[in-house]
């Protein structure tokens, strides 16, 4: 699949739930409403809509949400999905808050995902629960580390939120050497109403980075995990730290990815509101596999050029409607 602006679209992110057992204050309201259950797509029709990528030539698929792994029975569709891994699917991953990950890591494993990003925005258990407004520390560390004792490799993502976590980097950059993760700094993105003024939580990556430096010596690296961020060696713990910054970096020109709600909705930037409803032709008795692949080449053909996010300061209004949980991130 070749976008309009020449891009090779290989990688798939399907959000396989809006819902979450947490409610992170730049991601959610705490009083969210739902998507009606109806609306949603079988597990199964999610394995043939993937299917259909993959005939088209996607090679990586990222499970995420809301939190994937709440929703019931997820690991069908991880094995179903897993079992494609080989044959034109090269890799599947998850973003998950790790809440689950206690009791689904080995699971995950022999279903075939051998990477997982865990989202984890600080190491301060106070500062944790007041981030994620119903999470515990422990549960989240619980998951991580059966995680990694079930042979899976970890990225913790942390989002960078001033004058919440900007002084813990350097303790985050120090434990994820010492346990081999890898460190991955977002900033935040105007997606969706949440309670609060997100100009107060905004803070540019490249600051951070300059700061990081002081105390790091962060090596240029090509490294590349087929994603926006750009990574760096950290010489003192031989680990890597990558940054995510949307808004001070456009990152669009390498764009490889599109991403799939759980209605069968196709956005084809994360952040435009364009989208193409696949739920249709997926649920169309009269169209067969080549016939919703038509409909998915359609969509590929409107993929915009780029965002524009912006956070604006005078009119303290999300640059989208539509929430991260809905799209994944
Ligand atoms: N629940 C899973 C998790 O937290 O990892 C997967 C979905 S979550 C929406 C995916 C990622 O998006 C998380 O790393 C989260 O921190 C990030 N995220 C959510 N809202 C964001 C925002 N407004 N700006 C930047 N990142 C955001
Ligand atoms: Fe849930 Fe992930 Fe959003 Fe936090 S960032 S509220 S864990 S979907």
């Amino acid at each position: 699949m070749i976008d309009p602006f020449g891009r090779r679209i290989s990688y798939l992110r399907v959000s396989v739930t809006d819902r979450c057992d947490l409610r992170c204050v730049y991601c959610m309201a705490e009083d969210m409403s739902f998507l009606p259950k109806a609306e949603i797509l079988s597990l199964e029709e999610l394995d043939r809509l993937c299917g259909a990528f993959i005939g088209l030539g996607v090679e990586k698929i990222r499970l995420t949400g809301g939190e994937p792994l709440v929703r019931k029975n997820v690991i069908s569709l991880v094995r179903s999905l897993g079992a494609r891994l080989g044959s034109g699917l090269q890799e599947l991953t998850v973003t998950t808050n790790g809440t689950q990950l206690a009791k689904m890591a080995g699971d995950l494993h022999a279903a075939g995902i051998r990477r997982l990003n865990v989202s984890m925005d600080t190491l301060d258990p106070a500062r944790f629960t007041a981030i994620t407004r119903w999470g515990k520390l422990e549960q989240t560390l619980d998951g991580i580390f059966a995680a990694k004792a079930a042979g899976l490799a970890i990225k913790i993502n942390a989002v960078a939120l001033k004058g919440v976590n900007e002084h813990e980097y350097d303790q985050m950059l120090a434990w994820c050497g010492e346990h081999g993760f890898d460190l991955c700094l977002i900033e935040t993105m105007p997606l969706g109403e949440i309670s609060g003024d997100r100009t107060d939580q905004y803070l540019p990556l490249s600051l951070v980075r300059a700061r990081l430096r002081e105390r790091w010596t962060l090596e240029e690296t090509d490294y590349s995990t087929g994603g926006p961020a750009r990574y760096y060696r950290v010489r003192e713990t031989g680990g890597r730290i990558g940054f995510i910054t949307p808004l001070t970096h456009n990152f669009c020109e390498s764009c490889n990815r599109v991403r799939l709600t759980c209605t069968g909705t196709l956005y084809m930037c994360l952040g435009q509101e364009d989208a193409a409803d696949l739920r249709r032709p997926l649920r169309d008795p009269s169209l067969d596999e080549a016939g919703l692949q038509q409909a998915i080449l359609e969509a590929i053909s409107r993929k915009p050029k780029g965002h524009d996010f912006v956070i604006d300061r005078r009119h303290n209004r999300p640059a989208l409607a539509r929430h991260m949980s809905v799209t994944g991130g």
